[in-house]
């Protein structure tokens, strides 16, 4: 049995996502591959890192803050997971971007942590754009007043979308969500609030990325197939 290796697989969405990209009439530079590395050791993510990744992405506080003095200082890291407000405190400062926020109590907490430590963070609004009772995120019409509301924040700085869509067999059945997504990001910008930029979104993982970035995304999070099957009883 051959197997693959990190390196290789990783080469291989970059190029994935690339052929998407062109396909769709985009520029492949906008559309940045972050490697899903939570559950997995450090060897793994020096082996993505060697290959050419910088953007890591990660789901929880503690295995997040453990890992990143462990890696070469010009990674960024991104925050992915559901992040609850009593932890917010150990990550502001260290990461690059956070991806799921998704109240205004989440916001507040960001925002008062990184006044605190002199510090803007950037963070995307989550939205549960599939209405999957499942999932974390804001409905769209949350996602506006949310974006509002935070917009009046000092300390953080709106950048964008995020989503987790359905799991599903046919990643096509995927690309509708991704529309919705990138259209509410649109009809956000041309609200024109003050302190808000929708540059970003982060949609699109294994199953359907390069759906994703035929539809626009600029963050694409892909975990198992850079680094294999997570176990999550180790
Ligand atoms: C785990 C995770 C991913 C990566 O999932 P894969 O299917 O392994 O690519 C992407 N986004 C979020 C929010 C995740 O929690």
């Amino acid at each position: 049995m051959i197997m693959s290796t990190i390196a290789e697989n990783y080469k291989n969405v970059l190029a994935n996502i690339e052929t998407a990209c062109i396909e769709a009439g985009r520029d492949s530079k906008d559309a940045t591959l972050i490697a899903v590395s939570k559950t997995k050791p450090l060897c793994d993510l020096k082996e993505a890192y060697d290959a050419g990744a910088r953007d890591f992405g990660e789901n929880h506080v503690q295995e997040l803050v453990e890992k990143i003095p462990q890696m070469p200082e010009d990674v960024r890291w991104h925050m992915i997971g559901h992040l609850q407000r009593n932890k917010v405190k150990y990550i502001i400062g260290k990461v690059y971007l956070i991806h799921s926020v998704d109240s205004l109590r989440l916001a507040q907490e960001i925002s008062k942590e990184s006044v605190k430590a002199g510090v803007n963070t950037d963070i995307l609004i989550e939205v549960n754009i599939a209405s999957e009772e499942s999932k974390w995120g804001m409905d769209a019409e949350g996602a506006v007043s949310l974006v509002t509301e935070c917009a009046q924040l000092p300390g953080i700085s709106i950048k964008g979308l995020m989503c987790v869509a359905p799991i599903t067999e046919n990643a096509e059945e995927n690309s509708k969500y991704f529309k919705a997504l990138k259209q509410l990001s649109v009809d956000i910008e041309a609200k024109k609030i003050h302190n808000v930029s929708m540059s970003v979104l982060s949609m699109g993982m294994t199953g359907d990325y390069m759906v994703a970035a035929r539809e626009g995304a600029t963050y694409l999070r892909v975990g198992t197939g850079i680094f294999g099957p997570r176990d999550y009883n180790k």
